[in-house]
């Protein structure tokens, strides 16, 4: 299982203009990128994992 997928540049949120921190798949269906908030008012499932979603992390950074 993995619960965190590296990415060379954030996208942006589907649901706002702040940078998106997850992928993953939403309660309407198809998968959405998401900040924060966006993550959790639209997630799908409560846990991170394959097939629920990944968080986004910088490849260059450690967080
Ligand atoms: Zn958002």
């Amino acid at each position: 299982m993995s619960s965190e997928v590296k990415v060379n540049e954030l996208p942006k949120c589907s649901f706002c203009n702040e940078k998106a921190r997850y992928d993953f798949a939403t309660r309407i269906g198809p998968w959405a990128f998401a900040c924060e908030r966006h993550y959790l008012q639209w997630r799908a499932y409560a846990d991170l994992g394959t097939g629920q979603g990944q968080r986004l992390v910088l490849a260059d950074q450690s967080n």
